[in-house]
């Protein structure tokens, strides 16, 4: 079903038609706006209608109904919230940006007041899952309905009486696993598709639960918490999560979050040097295809942990080879392959039901600009490649004598 949008020239007073089921209705946002908007942030009608002007805020079709998208953060309207115009207004806000540090101390000591719970950050996607009119939807991070989580997670895990019981909260979580078509990564207690839920919220307001509760509720509907590695004194937090984070690298995965475990300062994430590596290597296997931010921020993370960690000379000396290994050989072995006339691609599993269903997740991957085709689909799994163009292109240019 398409919703054609006709907006009058204010927010306040839209209409939509519904080519096919005829439905043509009238949405008065001045109440909404005027009223519950303000209680969640300072975001007027003009400012609102600003946004919609120039695109940061985006009218989308969600089972039927109009919604509300937002690309960037409006006011305190964090980027990735959606509002949706059902039989009730719905407000799912987006996941709030973690910041991080790049030193353990004096930060932790800093930024905490009395202590630190430490949990285990997994690598894979955000996910937001929300039951809007008995629906359960499952967002990922820019506010975009994805349909191959939205399919997963309720098979991965039974989320049918948590939301019965609780329809006001939000579970944010990771997708986690090799069979992942954003971030695959491999956990040996995961394999193909996990699920891990760090944060449950509340719809509106955003608010978080603090850790205890959070645990608690998830424990209360067998729903799978991220691992809680330690509550930790201030003081004594800063060495704790060196060594946990030294481990959690060892074993190839990728870092912490540090929270307060009242949730009313916001967490501080944290990452190992393994992690960094991986993450310079996928990038420079498609160097043109990243912003140069991304190396940056990742070599930098590097020099302050080498410093932090104060470690032996041999110590430094395997990581400076990582972080080197881990910007050449990539980058090599995607000039070598581009040389023989090749693509840069990447290939993803998902496990589907039909042809169809693997689709319906290239169409979603189109529709974010996303370059990729499918290449086989057999025993419900498909293999769809994701194309790294940018990268061929530049390449083949540069192979073939064309200036840098
Ligand atoms: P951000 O925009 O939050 O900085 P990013 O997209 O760059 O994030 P990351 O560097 O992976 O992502 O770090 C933040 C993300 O880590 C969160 O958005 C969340 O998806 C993920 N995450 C994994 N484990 C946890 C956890 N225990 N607590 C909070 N977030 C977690
Ligand atoms: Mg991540």
């Amino acid at each position: 079903m398409k919703i054609d949008w006709k907006r009058t020239n204010s927010l306040t007073n839209f209409f939509y038609d519904c080519p096919s089921c005829d439905l043509r209705s009238e949405i008065f946002l001045g109440d909404f706006i005027d009223k519950k908007l303000q209680k969640i942030s300072a975001v007027k009608a003009n400012k609102l209608d600003q946004a919609v002007r120039k695109g940061t805020v985006k009218f989308h079709e969600v089972h039927g109904f109009p919604a509300l998208q937002f690309r960037k953060d409006v006011g305190k309207i964090e980027s990735g919230t959606v509002i949706y115009f059902g039989k009730n207004i719905e407000v799912i806000r987006g996941f709030p940006k973690i910041r991080r540090t790049l030193m353990l101390s004096p930060t932790l000591k800093n930024h905490f007041e009395t202590e630190v719970a430490v949990e285990e950050k997994m690598n894979g996607y955000n996910v937001r899952i929300a039951s809007i009119d008995h629906e359960i939807i499952a967002l990922t991070r820019g506010g975009y309905i994805c349909p191959y989580t939205t399919k997963k997670a309720p098979e991965i895990m039974d989320l049918e009486e948590f939301f019965h019981d609780n329809p006001e909260l939000v579970i944010c979580g990771e997708m986690v696993g090799t069979n992942n078509p954003y971030v695959s990564h491999y956990y040996e207690e995961i394999g193909d598709l996990g699920f891990r839920i760090f944060d449950v919220r509340e719809k509106i307001t955003n608010q978080p639960l603090p850790i205890k509760k959070k645990r608690e509720l998830l424990e209360k509907y067998h729903l799978p918490p991220v691992r809680l590695l330690g509550i930790y004194n201030v003081n004594e937090a800063a060495d704790k999560v060196k060594n946990i984070v030294k481990n959690l690298g060892a074993g190839g995965r990728e870092g912490v979050v540090m929270k307060d475990p009242k949730m009313e300062i916001p967490p501080l994430k944290y990452t190992s040097s393994e992690a960094h590596a991986k993450e310079l290597a996928y990038a420079f296997t498609f160097p043109f295809d990243f912003a140069r931010a991304f190396f940056f921020s990742r070599v930098i993370r590097e020099g302050f942990q080498a410093f932090e960690m104060n470690e032996s000379d041999e110590k430094l000396k395997k990581r400076a080879h990582r972080l080197g290994e881990s910007i050449l050989y990539p980058m090599l072995d995607t000039i070598k392959y581009v040389s023989e006339k090749n693509a840069a691609g990447e290939d993803m599993v998902i496990d589907v039901e039909n042809y169809e269903d693997a689709e319906k997740f290239a169409r979603h991957l189109h529709s974010l600009g996303v370059a990729a085709t499918i290449i086989s689909f057999k025993d419900g799994k498909a293999v769809i490649r994701r194309l790294y163009q940018s990268t061929t292109d530049r390449i083949t240019n540069y192979l073939g004598g064309g200036l840098y």
